[in-house]
């Protein structure tokens, strides 16, 4: 076993900038269905939507809450030939658009590609500096928040280590001041950090692969690593047990809703001490001992970092 001392459980340096690096090898590895590369369903769909017709399609449905007709879209995406306008449609179904008897609407890929554009289009890709009340949790040095094209970070000016970085396309911008943006990352981030302990990839939705201990962020790391697209995501194991009940309703106790802390102050409201154990014949692989006032909960949790078990004394 090995103490490594008091490490504040709650920092989240992570996910970082998702790793791009992949090697070759990396890509061969990966659990993917139809092997390294895109496959050929994947060419096969973005062909289909290299089209303007069929954009004009996807975009129509998708400003339309209700099924359209026949009819009714051909009109709206204004074209005159319902025989080409036919082929065109015929293209999209089965894929991105199905037939009811109500009329024509997305399906669920549909919604995600036009979701995704949506997403991805804002006039604003740029933010300036935000500075934040809150110091850094490592050297109380100032933290201010950045957004470039696409994604942000949260950075310290004193000892530069990124609080949190993450991609997100610039529709997270859109209808927010800038005032709130640091919130508004640090509860998108949240978000991102659920899916991933939950066992998913943010990106595909694939599996993932822990690798605990790892050197890239403050503290005991987890790289999760995705089977299926390959994607890296490092971040603080403390930051897995925000999501689980016995240390949120341990801290709503104590008057702390974990929701309403960024993501950078969580350090400073609990105390946390965690360490690696490193006994083979022990079910758990890290131990954090949280304590707010005088109580404390232990939560050990194993290598998949789901908990083993909870004590509070
Ligand atoms: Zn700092
Ligand atoms: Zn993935």
């Amino acid at each position: 076993m090995s103490n490594r001392g008091v490490i504040s459980a709650f920092r989240c340096v992570g996910p970082e900038r998702f790793v791009r690096e992949r090697s070759r090898e990396d890509m061969d590895d990966r659990e993917s269905p139809g092997g390294p590369g895109p496959t050929p369903d994947v060419e096969e769909a973005f062909s289909l939507l290299a089209d303007e017709t069929r954009l004009s399609i996807l975009q129509e449905l998708y400003a339309e809450d209700d099924p359209l007709s026949f009819s009714r879209l051909r009109e709206r995406v204004g074209m005159r030939d319902s025989g080409q306008f036919n082929y065109h449609l015929g293209k999209l179904k089965g894929r991105f658009v199905t037939q009811t008897d109500d009329g024509y609407e997305l399906t669920m890929s549909g919604l995600r590609v036009l979701g995704a554009v949506y997403a991805g289009s804002y006039d604003e890709v740029t933010i300036d500096p935000i500075p934040i009340d809150d110091p850094c949790p490592l050297c109380e040095g100032p933290l201010s928040a950045v957004y470039d094209r696409d994604h942000f970070e949260i950075t310290c000016g004193d000892c530069e280590t990124q609080i949190l970085a993450n991609p997100a396309p610039p529709g997270i911008l859109r209808g927010r001041e800038r005032e709130e943006l640091p919130t508004i990352f640090s509860r998108y981030t949240r978000h991102v950090l659920a899916q991933i302990t939950d066992g998913f990839c943010p990106f595909c939705l694939g599996p993932t692969d822990i690798e605990l201990d790892v050197e890239k962020v403050p503290g005991i790391g987890a790289t999760h690593r995705c089977r299926h697209c390959g994607v890296e995501m490092t971040m603080a194991t403390g930051a897995s047990l925000l999501q689980v009940s016995e240390v949120v309703a341990f801290a709503l106790e104590h008057g702390i809703d974990v929701r309403e802390v960024p993501l950078w102050s969580q350090n400073a409201v609990f105390g946390a001490d965690e360490r690696l154990i490193e006994d083979e014949d022990d079910p758990a692989a890290i131990e954090v001992e949280i304590t707010l006032d005088d109580d404390t909960l232990l939560v050990r949790l194993d290598d998949a970092l789901q908990v083993v078990e909870t004590t509070r004394s």
